[in-house]
């Protein structure tokens, strides 16, 4: 997702390299290291080892370039105290990132239908969540 600058902090970018130089430079949820280029099991996500040491592949198809990037834990990007920044590599970030974005793409949805129910002459009858 593309970053917009303007919804952050004018130190945003000396802050985030703060907190991934404090989190050892590795994922603070995998571990996996900034910049390696590391492979994944396909389906299980988490475990992974350094490309260099897989031959070739083997259950490790997926060959990933880690790039940690800092995640708002409680997605308040006014909230940029250190305590609510953590290092990510980009799995864990749209991972923890996907419930945030299935909740404004249903409720996308939802408005687009009542649009669509309003337009036809119809009432809408949502349920409230
Ligand atoms: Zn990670």
């Amino acid at each position: 997702m593309p970053c917009n600058y303007k919804e952050y902090p004018e130190n945003w970018k000396w802050l985030s390299k703060q907190i991934i130089s404090d989190a050892g430079n590795r994922c603070e949820l995998c571990y996996a290291p900034n910049h390696e280029l590391i492979v994944r099991k396909k389906d299980s996500g988490y475990p992974w080892q350094l490309a260099e040491n897989v031959g070739d592949g083997g259950d490790y198809p997926k060959l990933t370039k880690v790039i940690l990037t800092v995640h708002h834990i409680d997605s308040d990007k006014n909230n940029s105290k250190k305590q609510n920044l953590i290092a990510l590599c980009q799995r864990c970030h749209l991972r923890l990132d996907l419930q945030k974005h299935m909740k404004n793409r249903r409720a996308a949805r939802q408005e687009r239908n009542k649009n669509e129910l309003s337009r036809n002459g119809m009432r809408c009858w949502i349920r409230p969540k």
